[in-house]
């Protein structure tokens, strides 16, 4: 039998909507504040994302253009500025920066209580330690997508495939705080398969296109396929994106899946507009 799909758009418009209202009973609107420096077409593209959906819930949306060549230097003063800035509610740097800057210097540069994509080590480690963070948008949508199934949470055997500090590990560090039992899969695993194949929920963020097969996947689970892979088309053709999981096989095995595009994205910057409205409400004691 052919698992349900589960696409993230119908629940990414329903959270647009309590946030529209939500939004509309503030005295003004957030302010979120993006820095781009150069210009990366992946955060060009994810940029205009975030300035749709914010313009689709009355977020203010400010797109600050740096120059590819910015020293390092004068990256942290426009993150500093934008953190001193009472009209600001929010900060995201776009990653990927040029070479020569270090991401993780500049993520750990923002002010926690306006670093809406979860990113700062303060609310990574809030998030570790069980606490109420603005944890990563990724991982959130994660958490959301399974907890729409309907599955019970509580002594599920969860694998989750990718440690990365943004999507595998918070995303692990949430189901298991739901009570899950998780393993984390890395490239260093000795065998995958033996994991993923016993997984009553799989969460799968790699970056490799349809790794996992149909046969590694235990019949009846929940997959959740975070990966995003571009295979361009032959000849010339238009290219199309897929998933880290071999979908077509997968959906004879899974009970339930999501789509890739359609499943984990459409909710991603969702959970950031989600998140500005929460920095905005905190910082005006709302
Ligand atoms: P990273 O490259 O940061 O991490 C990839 C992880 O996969 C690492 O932990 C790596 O292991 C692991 N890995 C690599 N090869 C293997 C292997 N052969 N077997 C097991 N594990 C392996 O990626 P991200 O977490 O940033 O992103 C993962 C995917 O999700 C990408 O396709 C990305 O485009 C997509 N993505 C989608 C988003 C959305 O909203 N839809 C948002 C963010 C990401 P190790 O640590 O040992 O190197």
């Amino acid at each position: 039998m052919s698992a349900r799909i589960l696409e993230g758009g119908r629940i990414a418009e329903q959270i647009r909507a309590e946030l529209t209202a939500e939004i509309a009973s503030m005295d003004r609107p957030p302010h979120l504040v993006a820095l781009m420096a150069g210009d990366d077409p992946g955060a060009r593209a994810y940029a205009r994302m975030q300035a749709r959906g914010c313009e689709e819930v009355g977020i203010d949306y400010t797109l600050r253009q740096l120059d590819a060549g910015i020293a390092q230097a004068d990256l942290l003063e426009e993150i500093m500025k934008a953190n001193v800035d009472p009209l600001v509610d929010g900060i995201i740097v776009q990653m990927p920066l040029p070479e020569g800057l270090d991401e993780s210097e500049a993520q750990g540069a923002i002010d926690p209580a306006k670093d809406v994509d979860g990113v700062h080590p303060m609310n990574l480690g809030l998030v570790a330690a069980d606490r109420d963070a603005l944890a990563p948008c990724t991982a959130q949508s994660v958490v959301r997508l399974i907890e729409e199934t309907g599955v019970e949470l509580r002594g599920a055997e969860v694998v989750v495939v990718g440690r990365s500090v943004i999507v595998g590990k918070p995303a692990a560090l949430m189901l298991l705080d739901r009570g899950a039992t998780v393993t984390i899969c890395r490239s260093t695993t000795r065998d995958l398969a033996f994991h993923t194949s016993r997984a009553e929920i799989l969460v799968v963020a790699i970056g490799r296109a349809e790794m996992i097969r149909g046969e590694d996947i235990k019949r009846g689970a929940v997959v959740i396929d975070v990966g995003m892979n571009y295979l361009p088309g032959e000849d010339g053709a238009k290219g199309r994106y897929v998933g880290d999981v071999a979908f077509d096989e997968a959906k004879e095995v899974a009970d339930v899946i999501t789509p890739v595009p359609g499943g984990v994205g459409p909710l991603t910057v969702t959970m950031l507009l989600k998140n500005a409205v929460e920095a905005a409400k905190r910082q005006r004691g709302l």
